[in-house]
């Protein structure tokens, strides 16, 4: 087996984001026993199958850009760092499919497709760096996710090596199949803790040949909210549909040197593709004419992609003034602009800071709570973490999800047995038995 030993808790490249001990959560984790690099299938189940007989806990990792302390060293486990598969195995354009090895980076896939004049649909705002394995054991939303769902919307197979190194394959190649129970979407969102995603096939769509973008501005993010309804209620589904409110922007405005905050108390970035991109966006800004106080728009890709570069600068502006607790629920879309007013009547009482961005479309707002820097292994403030449970609070009271798209990790445990009760919690806890009965995958993360 190819083992690369790195320095202790940190990988090979020791980029900030690839330290062992912990994620982009900024959770403090331990150091682990070793990292395991393996460079093909069998070393992964070399790996669990010697980790099942010893009852060592494995802890997968892609490129640990995870902001739910899903992918942490704890002490004692083996961190399997799958990033050095990182092949495309096959990408057939007329099927409209790709198979690939779970490290490819998401946006080389994406790259890769539209070589074909295809897309691969799903682009969380860390493309650049997230893995597709990590993408489809978090089931990662992103910016396209208002038209085109979820990762889970477009994985069709998976090879995945069981806790005991068994390698099987679950789904098919085709675009329809329905035999047996849908293990596919059971694998995708398990977050490590049900099996090792070595291979995956997923769908490619064609590729939109018009796009057309604009940037909204409002006079606050309660009337962008109400935009959100006014857009849903158009008869057009946008593409992308991001809000992003004033202290944000002026966040991005610090880190880029640009001007947003000037425009507005807050933008929605909103994009519309495919033949009729530059009717359909008209629809949209007429939709909110009477609601947006300033709007910038663009037809080509490059002017787009520089409307969409705020949003996607928005968790690093944030990273760059202090520490952040980021979370990730999930509203009906009506219920946006009542959510945004009591997350921010929730930063005044707890006396701290949150900034509000997401992916509106999908009502799944990022209330950021940012507090003074501290060193690593500092507990989050008390008054973060009191904020932090209100949001959930307030997330479960109007009827959405504690996440959305980052998954519960470690970070979000307790909650998780709120939000699904303890019926459905003691069935997933069975499921995760069966899977897994020596709990050795992931301990101590998701459920
Ligand atoms: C700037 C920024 C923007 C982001 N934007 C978004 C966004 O828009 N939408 C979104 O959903 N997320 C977003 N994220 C979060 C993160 O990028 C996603 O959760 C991503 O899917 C994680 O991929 P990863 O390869 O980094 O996985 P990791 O962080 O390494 O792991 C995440 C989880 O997946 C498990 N895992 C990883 N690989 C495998 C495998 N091969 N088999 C089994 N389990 C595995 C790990 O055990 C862990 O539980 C963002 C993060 C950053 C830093």
């Amino acid at each position: 087996m190819s083992l690369h030993p790195p320095p202790v808790g940190v990988l090979a490249d020791g980029d900030a984001h690839r330290t062992a001990e912990t994620d982009r959560s900024g959770w403090p984790g331990a150091v682990p026993s070793r990292v395991e690099r393996p460079r093909d299938v069998g070393d992964v189940q070399r790996v669990l199958a010697d980790a099942h007989r010893t009852a060592t806990p494995v802890i997968a990792r892609g490129a640990g850009s995870g902001l739910a302390a899903g992918a942490v060293g704890v002490a004692g486990a083996i961190l399997l760092d799958l990033s050095g598969l990182d092949r495309i195995l096959h990408l057939d354009a007329d099927e409209q499919l790709a198979r690939v090895e779970p490290g490819v980076i998401t946006a080389d896939l994406d790259a890769a497709a539209a070589a074909h004049g295809l897309m691969y649909a799903p682009d969380p705002g860390s493309v650049g760096i997230s893995t597709i394995g990590g993408n489809i054991a978090t089931n990662a939303g992103g910016l396209r996710g208002a038209k085109y769902g979820v990762t889970r919307d477009h994985v069709l197979a998976l090879d995945v090596v069981l806790a005991d190194g068994t390698l099987i394959h679950v789904g098919r190649d085709t675009i329809k199949g329905v035999t047996g129970y849908d293990l596919v979407g059971l694998f995708t969102g398990s977050e490590g803790t049900l099996g090792v995603i070595v291979g995956a096939t997923v769908r490619l769509i064609p590729r939109p040949a018009r796009i057309a973008t604009a940037a909204a501005y409002f006079a606050d993010i309660t009337t962008a909210a109400r935009a959100v309804t006014a857009i849903t209620r158009s008869g057009v589904r946008p593409a992308v549909l991001e809000i992003l409110d004033g202290p944000t922007l002026a966040a991005i405005d610090d880190l880029e040197g640009t001007s947003l905050r000037d425009r507005g108390d807050a933008l929605l970035v909103i994009h519309t593709d495919g033949f009729g991109a530059e009717e359909e966006l008209q629809v949209l800004t007429s939709a909110i004419a009477s609601l947006v106080s300033h709007v910038e728009t663009a037809t080509d890709a490059a002017a787009s992609e520089s409307l969409l570069f705020a949003r996607r600068r928005a968790l690093p502006a944030l990273e760059a003034i202090g520490r952040v607790l980021i979370e990730d629920i999930a509203v009906p879309r009506r219920r946006l602009a009542d959510a945004v007013d009591r997350i921010a009547a929730i930063a005044f009482e707890e006396g701290v800071r949150i900034f509000v961005f997401g992916h509106a479309g999908d009502g799944n707002l990022h209330p950021i709570i940012v507090t003074e820097r501290g060193g690593p292994n500092d507990p989050v403030p008390a008054e973060a973490v009191a904020a932090a449970e209100r949001i959930f609070a307030l997330a479960l009271e109007f009827g959405g999800t504690i996440t959305a798209e980052h998954g519960v990790g470690r970070l979000k445990k307790q909650w998780a047995r709120r939000e699904l009760g303890a019926d459905v919690h003691a069935l997933q806890v069975r499921i995760r038995e069966a899977f897994d009965p020596r709990g050795i995958l992931n301990p101590g993360s998701s459920l």
